[in-house]
């Protein structure tokens, strides 16, 4: 008989908050971001956290949480196999594009380089959820122009380009969907990358252990993103309408 402690859905607990300044992954309830160290004050408009996040649009709370949990699974499942069995089935590629079309809330991303066949994915997404992402080794040519022109065709994607030198850029490049999974590895956001990766040619990995994925997302995603923004004179952020 299959086993399951229906305790341990009391420890599933995955962030419900995103850092306003750096989009961090908020854990553990202090009011403090434990990635850029704002802090965020009580006012008489919002004198809790929760409801000042969900104000502000920068919560990610679930109707069904474990329905969308396992609907995320189980595409991190049918990846995982495909990549070890190389089952052409179920290419990453696919887990990619269904696990975009699952996300509720937000899909945050580094990469070095992008295709135009996968902005398009991300734009498509971006018509329903926040799409943030970080972009290196993108020249002054058309996917330039694609990615800073254009913006009301798709206005919930910001993308920042990193225009600084590539050993800096993190090489780690993930895709972080809901802050309830992520796909990690070498492979950048190009079609050619990831059919690479189903050749065992290039290295994705899914992970689904929320708390690696918020270990992950706030190591290699909102440092960087944190890093376009001038240094905030105020290391407080009141909490107004
Ligand atoms: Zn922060």
């Amino acid at each position: 008989m299959n086993s399951f402690d229906i305790d341990s859905l009391l420890r599933f607990t995955p962030p419900e908050f995103l850092c306003e300044r750096c989009f961090a992954l908020l854990t553990d309830g202090t009011p403090r971001c434990p990635v850029c160290g704002v802090q965020y004050v009580a006012t008489g408009a919002f004198t809790d956290y929760g409801s000042y996040f969900v104000a502000r649009g920068l919560d990610a709370r679930f109707d069904n949480l474990i329905e969308h949990s396992r609907r995320l699974a189980q595409i991190a499942q049918r990846t995982r196999h495909s990549l070890a069995a190389r089952d052409a089935s179920y290419p990453p590629m696919r887990g990619l594009l269904e696990s975009l079309l699952q996300a509720e809330h937000f899909i945050h991303f580094t990469t070095y380089g992008i295709s135009a066949l996968l902005l398009g994915a991300i734009k498509m997404a971006a018509l329903r959820v926040d799409v943030r992402g970080v972009i290196s080794g993108i020249k002054h040519d058309t996917l330039y122009r694609e990615l800073t022109e254009h913006e009301n065709e798709s206005p919930r994607l910001n993308v920042r380009l990193f225009q600084n030198e590539a050993q800096y850029f993190p090489h780690q490049k993930i895709v972080v969907i809901d802050g309830l999974m992520a796909f990690k590895g070498s492979a950048n956001l190009t079609d050619f990358g990831w059919r690479k990766a189903a050749q065992g040619r290039e290295v994705i990995e899914l992970v689904t252990d929320v708390g690696e994925v918020t270990e992950l997302h706030n190591r290699f995603f909102s440092p960087v993103w944190a890093s376009f923004q001038p240094a905030a004179n105020d290391d407080r952020i009141l909490m107004t309408v």
